[in-house]
Protein backbone atom coordinates (compact mmCIF):
# COMPACT_ATOMS: atom_id res chain seq x y z
CA UNK A 1 0.00 0.00 0.00
CA UNK A 2 0.86 3.21 -0.77
CA UNK A 3 1.44 6.31 1.27
CA UNK A 4 -1.48 8.52 2.41
CA UNK A 5 -1.13 11.95 0.61
CA UNK A 6 -3.09 14.34 3.07
CA UNK A 7 -6.10 16.31 1.24
CA UNK A 8 -7.91 19.65 1.97
CA UNK A 9 -10.99 19.87 3.22
CA UNK A 10 -12.93 23.00 1.59
CA UNK A 11 -16.07 24.22 1.22
CA UNK A 12 -17.06 20.53 2.95
CA UNK A 13 -15.24 18.17 0.39
CA UNK A 14 -11.91 16.92 0.90
CA UNK A 15 -9.80 18.15 -2.14
CA UNK A 16 -6.05 16.83 -3.32
CA UNK A 17 -4.21 20.09 -3.13
CA UNK A 18 -3.01 21.03 -7.16
CA UNK A 19 0.76 21.67 -5.46
CA UNK A 20 3.65 19.95 -6.60
CA UNK A 21 5.43 20.32 -3.88
CA UNK A 22 4.64 17.80 -0.79
CA UNK A 23 6.53 17.25 2.79
CA UNK A 24 6.99 13.42 4.05
CA UNK A 25 5.55 12.93 7.48
CA UNK A 26 7.59 10.83 9.91
CA UNK A 27 6.88 8.21 12.75
CA UNK A 28 9.81 9.76 15.09
CA UNK A 29 10.13 6.53 16.96
CA UNK A 30 10.75 4.05 13.83
CA UNK A 31 11.64 7.21 10.98
CA UNK A 32 9.31 5.84 8.63
CA UNK A 33 7.18 8.11 6.29
CA UNK A 34 3.54 7.83 7.34
CA UNK A 35 1.89 10.37 4.95
CA UNK A 36 2.75 13.18 2.61
CA UNK A 37 1.15 16.55 3.31
CA UNK A 38 0.63 19.06 0.52
CA UNK A 39 2.74 21.83 0.64
CA UNK A 40 -1.17 23.97 -0.58
CA UNK A 41 -1.02 26.99 -2.93
CA UNK A 42 -2.61 30.21 -2.37
CA UNK A 43 -4.95 29.34 -4.48
CA UNK A 44 -6.25 27.03 -2.24
CA UNK A 45 -6.16 29.69 0.03
CA UNK A 46 -8.15 31.89 -1.96
CA UNK A 47 -10.94 28.99 -2.83
CA UNK A 48 -11.09 27.85 1.29
CA UNK A 49 -11.17 31.72 2.16
CA UNK A 50 -14.59 32.48 -0.37
CA UNK A 51 -16.06 29.16 0.72
CA UNK A 52 -15.91 30.29 4.58
CA UNK A 53 -17.37 33.76 3.12
CA UNK A 54 -19.98 32.21 1.53
CA UNK A 55 -21.00 30.10 4.57
CA UNK A 56 -20.95 33.20 7.16
CA UNK A 57 -23.74 34.79 5.81
CA UNK A 58 -25.90 31.75 6.86
CA UNK A 59 -24.21 30.49 9.88
CA UNK A 60 -24.10 33.67 11.98
CA UNK A 61 -27.66 34.05 11.39
CA UNK A 62 -28.61 30.58 12.66
CA UNK A 63 -29.82 30.67 16.32
CA UNK A 64 -26.78 29.73 18.54
CA UNK A 65 -27.89 26.68 20.29
CA UNK A 66 -28.09 25.80 16.62
CA UNK A 67 -24.57 26.38 16.18
CA UNK A 68 -23.77 24.67 19.84
CA UNK A 69 -25.41 21.81 18.58
CA UNK A 70 -23.02 21.00 15.58
CA UNK A 71 -20.09 21.49 18.08
CA UNK A 72 -22.01 18.97 20.44
CA UNK A 73 -22.55 16.72 17.83
CA UNK A 74 -18.80 17.07 16.78
CA UNK A 75 -18.19 16.65 20.73
CA UNK A 76 -19.70 12.80 20.52
CA UNK A 77 -17.68 12.04 17.54
CA UNK A 78 -14.52 13.27 19.55
CA UNK A 79 -15.28 10.94 22.29
CA UNK A 80 -15.80 7.85 20.06
CA UNK A 81 -12.65 8.23 18.64
CA UNK A 82 -10.68 9.07 21.57
CA UNK A 83 -8.32 6.31 21.38
CA UNK A 84 -7.61 6.60 17.72
CA UNK A 85 -7.07 10.09 17.97
CA UNK A 86 -4.52 9.79 20.70
CA UNK A 87 -2.64 6.68 19.03
CA UNK A 88 -2.69 9.23 15.51
CA UNK A 89 -0.94 11.42 17.93
CA UNK A 90 1.56 9.25 19.07
CA UNK A 91 2.30 8.02 15.60
CA UNK A 92 3.49 11.15 13.99
CA UNK A 93 4.48 13.37 17.06
CA UNK A 94 6.28 10.51 19.54
CA UNK A 95 4.36 11.50 22.71
CA UNK A 96 3.43 8.39 25.11
CA UNK A 97 -0.07 7.12 24.68
CA UNK A 98 -1.19 8.44 28.38
CA UNK A 99 0.37 11.63 27.00
CA UNK A 100 -1.79 11.72 23.76
CA UNK A 101 -5.02 10.75 25.89
CA UNK A 102 -4.24 14.17 27.93
CA UNK A 103 -4.60 16.19 25.48
CA UNK A 104 -7.68 15.03 23.67
CA UNK A 105 -9.16 15.08 27.19
CA UNK A 106 -8.44 19.07 26.29
CA UNK A 107 -9.67 18.75 23.34
CA UNK A 108 -12.91 18.00 24.38
CA UNK A 109 -13.10 20.11 26.95
CA UNK A 110 -12.17 23.48 24.80
CA UNK A 111 -15.42 22.24 22.36
CA UNK A 112 -17.55 21.55 25.73
CA UNK A 113 -16.95 24.94 26.77
CA UNK A 114 -16.99 26.41 23.45
CA UNK A 115 -20.88 24.70 23.18
CA UNK A 116 -21.67 25.90 26.75
CA UNK A 117 -20.53 29.83 25.98
CA UNK A 118 -23.79 30.51 23.97
CA UNK A 119 -25.20 31.82 27.36
CA UNK A 120 -22.31 34.70 27.22
CA UNK A 121 -22.95 35.54 23.54
CA UNK A 122 -26.11 36.46 24.18
CA UNK A 123 -24.84 39.79 25.36
CA UNK A 124 -26.21 41.83 28.06
CA UNK A 125 -28.90 44.54 28.55
CA UNK A 126 -29.38 47.37 31.33
CA UNK A 127 -33.00 48.84 31.59
CA UNK A 128 -33.80 52.44 32.16
CA UNK A 129 -30.74 53.92 32.05
CA UNK A 130 -32.30 56.69 31.81
CA UNK A 131 -35.73 57.75 31.73
CA UNK A 132 -38.05 55.12 29.49
CA UNK A 133 -34.33 54.18 27.80
CA UNK A 134 -33.01 51.17 27.52
CA UNK A 135 -29.66 50.10 26.91
CA UNK A 136 -27.81 46.50 25.35
CA UNK A 137 -24.82 44.95 24.29
CA UNK A 138 -25.06 42.60 21.37
CA UNK A 139 -21.99 40.32 20.76
CA UNK A 140 -21.64 39.78 16.85
CA UNK A 141 -19.88 37.56 14.77
CA UNK A 142 -17.08 39.30 12.84
CA UNK A 143 -16.28 36.94 9.61
CA UNK A 144 -13.55 34.42 8.51
CA UNK A 145 -11.04 33.34 10.79
CA UNK A 146 -8.14 31.22 11.12
CA UNK A 147 -5.56 29.48 12.81
CA UNK A 148 -1.58 28.42 12.39
CA UNK A 149 -0.80 25.63 14.41
CA UNK A 150 2.53 24.24 16.13
CA UNK A 151 3.21 20.45 15.71
CA UNK A 152 3.23 19.90 19.72
CA UNK A 153 -0.69 19.71 20.02
CA UNK A 154 -1.44 18.47 16.98
CA UNK A 155 -5.47 17.99 18.49
CA UNK A 156 -5.53 20.27 21.36
CA UNK A 157 -4.31 23.51 19.47
CA UNK A 158 -6.93 24.46 17.48
CA UNK A 159 -9.49 23.41 19.79
CA UNK A 160 -8.45 26.22 21.78
CA UNK A 161 -9.89 28.65 18.95
CA UNK A 162 -12.27 27.35 16.35
CA UNK A 163 -15.45 25.69 18.70
CA UNK A 164 -15.10 29.38 20.11
CA UNK A 165 -14.82 31.36 16.60
CA UNK A 166 -18.00 29.29 15.91
CA UNK A 167 -20.06 28.91 18.18
CA UNK A 168 -19.74 32.83 17.93
CA UNK A 169 -20.99 32.85 14.35
CA UNK A 170 -18.07 32.94 12.22
CA UNK A 171 -16.53 30.32 9.93
CA UNK A 172 -12.67 29.02 10.03
CA UNK A 173 -9.89 27.84 7.87
CA UNK A 174 -7.80 25.55 10.07
CA UNK A 175 -3.52 25.79 8.80
CA UNK A 176 -1.81 22.27 10.92
CA UNK A 177 1.62 22.39 11.32
CA UNK A 178 2.97 20.74 8.03
CA UNK A 179 5.67 18.30 10.65
CA UNK A 180 2.51 16.39 12.73
CA UNK A 181 -0.87 17.21 10.42
CA UNK A 182 -2.20 13.80 10.36
CA UNK A 183 -4.36 13.94 13.79
CA UNK A 184 -5.86 17.37 12.63
CA UNK A 185 -6.68 15.62 9.01
CA UNK A 186 -8.66 13.03 11.21
CA UNK A 187 -10.26 15.24 13.00
CA UNK A 188 -11.41 16.79 10.24
CA UNK A 189 -12.82 13.29 9.28
CA UNK A 190 -14.87 14.04 12.22
CA UNK A 191 -16.29 17.11 11.52
CA UNK A 192 -16.96 16.41 8.13
CA UNK A 193 -19.24 13.49 10.04
CA UNK A 194 -20.82 15.90 12.22
CA UNK A 195 -22.56 17.77 9.34
CA UNK A 196 -21.42 21.57 9.66
CA UNK A 197 -22.52 23.18 6.44
CA UNK A 198 -20.01 23.48 3.38
CA UNK A 199 -17.69 25.90 4.05
CA UNK A 200 -18.34 26.72 7.95
CA UNK A 201 -14.74 24.89 8.46
CA UNK A 202 -12.24 24.11 6.06
CA UNK A 203 -8.97 22.83 6.68
CA UNK A 204 -5.85 23.97 4.60
CA UNK A 205 -2.61 22.12 4.50
CA UNK A 206 1.20 24.01 4.19
CA UNK A 207 3.52 25.63 5.41
CA UNK A 208 5.00 29.41 4.96
CA UNK A 209 3.43 30.08 1.73
CA UNK A 210 -0.29 29.16 3.05
CA UNK A 211 0.55 31.77 5.99
CA UNK A 212 1.31 34.67 4.15
CA UNK A 213 -1.46 33.96 2.02
CA UNK A 214 -4.28 33.77 4.99
CA UNK A 215 -1.88 36.90 6.43
CA UNK A 216 -2.37 39.14 3.16
CA UNK A 217 -6.01 37.74 2.27
CA UNK A 218 -8.63 40.55 2.83
CA UNK A 219 -11.02 38.01 3.65
CA UNK A 220 -9.34 36.99 6.74
CA UNK A 221 -10.57 39.17 9.81
CA UNK A 222 -8.53 37.52 12.25
CA UNK A 223 -5.72 34.95 13.21
CA UNK A 224 -4.97 33.06 15.85
CA UNK A 225 -1.09 31.60 15.90
CA UNK A 226 0.75 29.41 18.20
CA UNK A 227 4.19 28.39 17.62
CA UNK A 228 7.85 29.80 18.22
CA UNK A 229 8.63 33.54 19.01
CA UNK A 230 10.24 34.35 16.07
CA UNK A 231 7.57 33.51 14.29
CA UNK A 232 4.96 34.50 16.19
CA UNK A 233 6.06 38.31 16.29
CA UNK A 234 6.17 37.79 12.25
CA UNK A 235 2.52 36.66 12.15
CA UNK A 236 1.36 39.06 14.80
CA UNK A 237 3.10 42.27 12.70
CA UNK A 238 2.33 41.24 9.17
CA UNK A 239 -1.89 40.22 10.36
CA UNK A 240 -2.42 43.92 12.13
CA UNK A 241 -0.45 45.50 9.06
CA UNK A 242 -3.27 44.05 6.98
CA UNK A 243 -5.59 44.66 9.34
CA UNK A 244 -6.85 41.99 11.09
CA UNK A 245 -7.07 41.04 14.69
CA UNK A 246 -4.48 38.75 16.04
CA UNK A 247 -3.43 36.68 18.88
CA UNK A 248 0.24 34.70 18.86
CA UNK A 249 1.37 32.84 21.20
CA UNK A 250 5.26 32.14 21.08
CA UNK A 251 7.93 30.29 22.59
CA UNK A 252 9.04 29.47 26.58
CA UNK A 253 11.77 29.16 28.77
CA UNK A 254 9.92 28.39 32.00
CA UNK A 255 11.87 28.11 35.64
CA UNK A 256 10.61 26.48 38.46
CA UNK A 257 11.64 27.80 42.00
CA UNK A 258 12.10 25.55 44.76
CA UNK A 259 12.32 27.01 47.95
CA UNK A 260 14.38 25.77 51.08
CA UNK A 261 10.92 24.23 52.91
CA UNK A 262 9.99 22.48 49.61
CA UNK A 263 8.48 18.88 50.01
CA UNK A 264 11.02 17.08 47.96
CA UNK A 265 9.14 13.71 47.65
CA UNK A 266 6.17 15.85 45.98
CA UNK A 267 8.78 18.37 44.05
CA UNK A 268 10.87 16.12 42.62
CA UNK A 269 8.11 14.06 40.29
CA UNK A 270 6.76 16.96 39.29
CA UNK A 271 10.00 18.71 38.38
CA UNK A 272 10.69 15.64 36.38
CA UNK A 273 7.44 15.65 34.57
CA UNK A 274 7.61 19.21 33.70
CA UNK A 275 10.61 18.70 32.47
CA UNK A 276 10.74 15.55 30.46
CA UNK A 277 6.74 15.05 29.82
CA UNK A 278 6.43 15.39 26.36
CA UNK A 279 10.34 15.04 25.68
CA UNK A 280 10.12 18.69 26.90
CA UNK A 281 8.20 19.82 23.82
CA UNK A 282 5.60 21.80 25.39
CA UNK A 283 5.28 25.46 25.88
CA UNK A 284 4.56 24.90 29.95
CA UNK A 285 7.49 22.84 30.32
CA UNK A 286 9.43 23.59 32.99
CA UNK A 287 13.59 23.75 31.37
CA UNK A 288 14.93 25.50 34.17
CA UNK A 289 15.31 24.81 37.92
CA UNK A 290 16.05 27.58 40.22
CA UNK A 291 17.15 25.98 43.97
CA UNK A 292 17.33 28.56 46.28
CA UNK A 293 19.97 28.30 49.54
CA UNK A 294 21.11 24.98 50.70
CA UNK A 295 18.09 22.53 48.85
CA UNK A 296 20.12 22.59 45.85
CA UNK A 297 22.21 19.61 46.71
CA UNK A 298 19.65 17.52 47.89
CA UNK A 299 17.27 18.43 45.07
CA UNK A 300 19.71 17.82 42.67
CA UNK A 301 20.96 14.31 43.63
CA UNK A 302 17.46 13.42 43.62
CA UNK A 303 16.57 14.98 39.78
CA UNK A 304 19.13 12.91 38.65
CA UNK A 305 18.24 9.85 40.19
CA UNK A 306 14.55 10.47 39.60
CA UNK A 307 15.10 11.54 35.42
CA UNK A 308 17.73 8.22 35.06
CA UNK A 309 14.78 6.15 35.96
CA UNK A 310 12.55 7.62 33.04
CA UNK A 311 11.71 4.98 30.62
CA UNK A 312 12.28 6.09 26.89
CA UNK A 313 11.00 4.17 23.87
CA UNK A 314 7.99 4.13 21.61
CA UNK A 315 5.03 5.79 22.88
CA UNK A 316 2.59 3.04 22.09
CA UNK A 317 4.32 0.60 24.18
CA UNK A 318 3.45 -0.36 27.74
CA UNK A 319 5.22 1.47 30.33
CA UNK A 320 7.13 4.25 28.46
CA UNK A 321 7.47 6.96 29.93
CA UNK A 322 9.05 9.47 27.50
CA UNK A 323 8.91 9.19 23.85
CA UNK A 324 11.38 10.35 21.27
CA UNK A 325 11.50 13.96 19.45
CA UNK A 326 9.92 14.81 16.97
CA UNK A 327 12.02 14.98 14.03
CA UNK A 328 15.81 14.38 12.99
CA UNK A 329 16.48 18.39 12.85
CA UNK A 330 14.61 18.60 16.42
CA UNK A 331 17.27 15.72 17.82
CA UNK A 332 20.18 17.75 16.14
CA UNK A 333 19.24 20.97 17.51
CA UNK A 334 19.09 19.94 20.85
CA UNK A 335 22.44 18.37 20.75
CA UNK A 336 24.03 21.84 19.44
CA UNK A 337 22.30 23.27 22.84
CA UNK A 338 24.02 20.95 24.50
CA UNK A 339 27.33 21.62 23.21
CA UNK A 340 27.23 25.10 23.66
CA UNK A 341 26.19 24.20 27.44
CA UNK A 342 29.34 22.43 27.37
CA UNK A 343 31.32 25.14 26.09
CA UNK A 344 29.56 27.84 28.64
CA UNK A 345 31.25 25.43 31.33
CA UNK A 346 27.91 24.08 32.78
CA UNK A 347 27.92 21.04 34.55
CA UNK A 348 26.49 18.33 32.58
CA UNK A 349 25.27 15.85 35.26
CA UNK A 350 22.83 13.70 32.97
CA UNK A 351 23.66 13.11 29.73
CA UNK A 352 20.96 11.74 27.78
CA UNK A 353 22.53 11.44 24.06
CA UNK A 354 23.70 8.55 22.43
CA UNK A 355 20.72 6.40 24.06
CA UNK A 356 19.89 3.32 22.56
CA UNK A 357 16.19 1.72 22.73
CA UNK A 358 15.88 -1.43 21.67
CA UNK A 359 14.13 -2.67 18.59
CA UNK A 360 14.07 1.39 17.38
CA UNK A 361 17.58 1.84 16.65
CA UNK A 362 16.41 4.58 13.90
CA UNK A 363 13.90 6.90 16.27
CA UNK A 364 15.09 10.28 17.64
CA UNK A 365 15.97 9.23 20.67
CA UNK A 366 17.49 11.59 23.47
CA UNK A 367 17.17 10.53 27.21
CA UNK A 368 16.84 13.22 30.14
CA UNK A 369 19.32 15.78 30.27
CA UNK A 370 20.04 17.60 33.14
CA UNK A 371 23.30 20.55 33.36
CA UNK A 372 24.08 22.13 36.93
CA UNK A 373 25.84 25.20 37.30
CA UNK A 374 23.66 27.15 34.63
CA UNK A 375 24.37 30.64 34.92
CA UNK A 376 21.21 33.02 33.92
CA UNK A 377 23.49 35.03 31.25
CA UNK A 378 24.07 31.49 29.63
CA UNK A 379 22.83 31.09 26.01
CA UNK A 380 20.72 27.31 27.83
CA UNK A 381 19.59 29.33 30.18
CA UNK A 382 18.15 32.83 28.00
CA UNK A 383 17.23 30.11 24.65
CA UNK A 384 14.40 27.62 24.36
CA UNK A 385 15.33 24.36 23.83
CA UNK A 386 12.54 22.52 23.14
CA UNK A 387 13.48 18.89 24.49
CA UNK A 388 14.49 16.87 27.62
CA UNK A 389 17.27 19.40 28.92
CA UNK A 390 16.95 20.83 32.30
CA UNK A 391 19.11 23.63 33.40
CA UNK A 392 19.73 23.85 37.51
CA UNK A 393 20.67 27.26 38.78
CA UNK A 394 21.23 28.93 42.35
CA UNK A 395 19.26 31.74 44.21
CA UNK A 396 20.09 33.08 47.29
CA UNK A 397 16.70 34.00 47.98
CA UNK A 398 13.31 34.34 46.60
CA UNK A 399 14.05 37.85 45.30
CA UNK A 400 17.39 36.71 43.50
CA UNK A 401 14.51 33.87 41.52
CA UNK A 402 12.22 36.37 41.19
CA UNK A 403 14.48 38.86 39.59
CA UNK A 404 16.05 35.77 37.47
CA UNK A 405 13.35 34.96 36.28
CA UNK A 406 11.11 38.68 35.75
CA UNK A 407 14.71 39.36 33.63
CA UNK A 408 13.99 36.82 30.97
CA UNK A 409 13.08 37.64 27.13
CA UNK A 410 9.84 35.01 28.42
CA UNK A 411 6.63 34.93 30.05
CA UNK A 412 5.10 31.94 28.84
CA UNK A 413 4.68 30.25 32.98
CA UNK A 414 6.59 29.90 35.98
CA UNK A 415 6.30 27.89 39.60
CA UNK A 416 7.51 27.87 42.34
CA UNK A 417 7.94 25.02 45.65
CA UNK A 418 7.25 25.77 48.96
CA UNK A 419 4.92 24.95 52.32
CA UNK A 420 5.21 28.86 52.85
CA UNK A 421 2.02 30.55 52.41
CA UNK A 422 3.75 34.31 52.44
CA UNK A 423 5.96 32.98 50.04
CA UNK A 424 3.79 31.79 47.45
CA UNK A 425 1.84 34.82 47.83
CA UNK A 426 5.07 37.14 47.33
CA UNK A 427 6.06 34.82 44.21
CA UNK A 428 2.27 35.01 42.53
CA UNK A 429 2.04 38.79 42.71
CA UNK A 430 5.22 39.52 41.20
CA UNK A 431 6.52 37.12 39.12
CA UNK A 432 6.24 38.00 35.13
CA UNK A 433 4.46 35.17 33.45
CA UNK A 434 0.96 34.47 32.39
CA UNK A 435 0.62 30.70 33.80
CA UNK A 436 1.58 30.65 37.27
CA UNK A 437 1.96 27.08 39.12
CA UNK A 438 2.02 27.30 43.27
CA UNK A 439 3.65 23.41 43.94
CA UNK A 440 2.45 22.79 40.10
CA UNK A 441 5.14 22.11 37.90
CA UNK A 442 3.25 22.82 34.64
CA UNK A 443 0.49 25.58 35.52
CA UNK A 444 -1.70 24.41 32.10
CA UNK A 445 -5.14 26.09 32.28
CA UNK A 446 -8.40 24.48 31.58
CA UNK A 447 -10.74 25.43 28.82
CA UNK A 448 -12.59 28.31 30.93
CA UNK A 449 -9.47 29.96 31.56
CA UNK A 450 -7.50 32.12 29.07
CA UNK A 451 -3.56 30.55 27.85
CA UNK A 452 -2.24 33.48 28.95
CA UNK A 453 1.29 34.76 28.26
CA UNK A 454 3.42 37.36 28.71
CA UNK A 455 6.13 38.78 26.95
CA UNK A 456 7.99 37.32 23.83
CA UNK A 457 5.68 34.45 25.04
CA UNK A 458 2.54 36.36 23.50
CA UNK A 459 1.89 38.76 21.40
CA UNK A 460 -1.56 40.46 21.50
CA UNK A 461 -4.21 40.99 23.46
CA UNK A 462 -6.82 38.42 23.86
CA UNK A 463 -5.36 35.25 24.62
CA UNK A 464 -6.81 31.35 23.99
CA UNK A 465 -9.53 29.56 25.38
CA UNK A 466 -11.72 30.96 28.32
CA UNK A 467 -13.48 34.35 28.31
CA UNK A 468 -10.99 35.90 26.14
CA UNK A 469 -12.02 34.34 23.17
CA UNK A 470 -15.32 35.42 23.74
CA UNK A 471 -14.31 39.18 22.63
CA UNK A 472 -11.79 37.77 20.38
CA UNK A 473 -14.20 36.45 18.07
CA UNK A 474 -17.14 39.13 18.32
CA UNK A 475 -17.78 42.59 17.64
CA UNK A 476 -19.69 44.33 20.47
CA UNK A 477 -22.90 46.80 19.33
CA UNK A 478 -24.46 48.89 21.98
CA UNK A 479 -27.59 49.84 21.14
CA UNK A 480 -29.54 52.55 23.16
CA UNK A 481 -33.46 52.59 22.64
CA UNK A 482 -36.40 54.84 23.27
CA UNK A 483 -39.73 54.06 22.46
CA UNK A 484 -42.19 57.06 21.75
P1 LIG B 1 6.92 27.07 14.45
O1 LIG B 1 6.95 28.51 14.80
O2 LIG B 1 8.09 26.51 13.70
O3 LIG B 1 5.65 26.74 13.51
C1 LIG B 1 4.35 27.10 13.90
C2 LIG B 1 3.50 27.35 12.65
O4 LIG B 1 4.05 28.44 11.91
C3 LIG B 1 3.45 26.16 11.69
O5 LIG B 1 2.11 26.00 11.26
C4 LIG B 1 4.36 26.56 10.54
O6 LIG B 1 3.92 26.09 9.30
C5 LIG B 1 4.31 28.08 10.56
N1 LIG B 1 5.58 28.71 10.17
C6 LIG B 1 6.84 28.26 10.48
N2 LIG B 1 7.77 29.11 10.00
C7 LIG B 1 7.10 30.12 9.38
C8 LIG B 1 7.51 31.30 8.70
N3 LIG B 1 8.80 31.61 8.56
N4 LIG B 1 6.56 32.10 8.21
C9 LIG B 1 5.25 31.80 8.35
N5 LIG B 1 4.81 30.69 8.97
C10 LIG B 1 5.72 29.85 9.49
O7 LIG B 1 6.65 26.26 15.79
P2 LIG B 1 6.69 24.69 16.05
O8 LIG B 1 8.12 24.23 16.01
O9 LIG B 1 5.69 23.99 15.21
O10 LIG B 1 6.16 24.62 17.55
C11 LIG B 1 6.99 24.73 18.68
C12 LIG B 1 6.94 26.14 19.23
O11 LIG B 1 5.61 26.47 19.60
C13 LIG B 1 7.77 26.30 20.51
O12 LIG B 1 8.45 27.52 20.43
C14 LIG B 1 6.71 26.34 21.61
O13 LIG B 1 7.10 27.03 22.77
C15 LIG B 1 5.60 27.05 20.91
N6 LIG B 1 4.33 26.80 21.55
C16 LIG B 1 3.78 27.82 22.27
C17 LIG B 1 2.58 27.64 22.93
C18 LIG B 1 1.98 28.74 23.75
O14 LIG B 1 0.85 28.61 24.17
N7 LIG B 1 2.68 29.82 24.00
C19 LIG B 1 1.93 26.39 22.84
C20 LIG B 1 2.51 25.38 22.09
C21 LIG B 1 3.71 25.59 21.43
Amino acid sequence: MGVEVLRNYINGEWAASTTESFLEVRNPALDEVIARVPLSTPEEVDRAVAAAQAAFETWRHLPIQTRARYLLRLRDLVEQHFDDLARTIVQEHGKTLEEARGEMQRTLENIEAAAGMFVSLMGYHTPQIADGIDEECLLEPVGVFCCIAPFNFPAMIPAWFFPYALVAGNTYIVKPSEICPITQNRLFELIHQAGFPPGVINLVNGGKDVVDALLTHPGIAGVSFVGSTPVARYVYTTATAHGKRAQCHGGAKNALVVMPDAELGRTVPAILSSAFGSAGQRCLAGSLVIAVGEIHRPLREALVEGASRIRVGYGLEEGVQMGPVVSRKALERIHRYIEIGLQEEADLILDGRGIRVPGYPKGYFIGPTIFDGVHPSMTIACEEIFGPVLGILQARDLEEALSIINSSSYGNAASIFTRDGGAAREFKRRVRAGNVGINIGVAAPIAPYPFSGQKNSFFGDLHGQGMDTLYFFTDRKVVITRWF
